[in-house]
């Protein structure tokens, strides 16, 4: 998979694709991930990319010109999913995570300040996708998050001692707990089915544990299973 970021703050993103599992992926070549400076592309002679937002009001509104000369450049005639990250936008999940993980191209688009002039959503045919419902200073975080969730769903990024199936969401449940040595830590045991040995009672027990941590939690998560439940009787 190709990724591709378009950013005031490129720099932000060093971090991320240098560590751990999304480093290794970018060294193994599993995923290209390019950042692309939004103000190289400004032709303003101070280089500016902002400007005040028509009808008053504070904050500066990121202009249509330097944006449409990166996205143009950066794509050229090549077919990308293009992402607008946005506090309006379409909410992330583990669902959608899936479905972009099946793309060959994803460019990213980060806003800063007030977010962006309308004209570029519009014109140059951006989804939107927000990653919660608050308020963030800039989109390279919510890059972040999507670039992480999507890039371990790629074909050989996780090992299998890494591997995502049992994870919360994947199976519409919560994730049940989950325990390492020492047996007992301060006064605080190991259940004792996960030591048994016995895999049939211990996947019963996950199972039960996932559903209990979801039912308590998350009970909208219990709502969305039981409808589908229920439309597919
Ligand atoms: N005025 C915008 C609004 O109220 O919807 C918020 C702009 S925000 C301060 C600046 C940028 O941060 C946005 O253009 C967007 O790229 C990013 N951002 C903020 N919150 C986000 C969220 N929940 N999900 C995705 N991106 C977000």
């Amino acid at each position: 998979m190709q990724v591709h970021i378009l950013t005031l703050f490129p720099r932000i993103f060093d971090g991320l694709l240098r560590e751990s599992i999304l480093g290794r992926a970018v060294e193994k070549d599993l995923l290209t991930v390019e950042t692309h400076d939004i103000r190289a592309y400004s032709t303003d002679k101070h280089h500016r990319v902002d400007d005040r937002p028509f009808g008053g009001g504070p904050g500066m509104v990121l202009k249509p010109e330097p944006v449409f000369a990166a996205v143009e450049d950066v794509c050229g005639n090549q077919l990308f999913r293009r992402i607008l990250l946005s506090p309006r936008g379409r909410r992330f999940d583990q669902a959608l995570a899936h479905n972009l993980a099946g793309e060959e191209r994803l460019l990213l688009l980060c806003g800063r300040y007030e977010g962006f002039d309308e004209r570029i959503r519009i014109g140059l045919d951006f989804e939107e996708i927000s990653i919660g419902d608050f308020v963030l200073t800039g989109g390279e975080v919510a890059a972040m998050a999507i670039l992480e969730a999507v890039g371990r769903l790629l074909p050989g990024v996780l090992g299998d001692a890494e591997s995502a199936v049992q994870e919360s969401f994947e199976n519409g449940l919560l994730d049940c707990p989950q325990y390492t040595r020492p047996v007992e830590f301060r006064g605080m045991e190991v259940p004792e089915v996960l030591r048994s040995g016995d895999h049939g009672k211990i996947e019963e027990w996950r199972r039960r544990e996932a559903l209990e941590q979801t039912r308590t939690r998350r009970p909208d998560l219990m709502d969305e299973q039981e409808g589908k439940q229920e439309r597919q009787e």
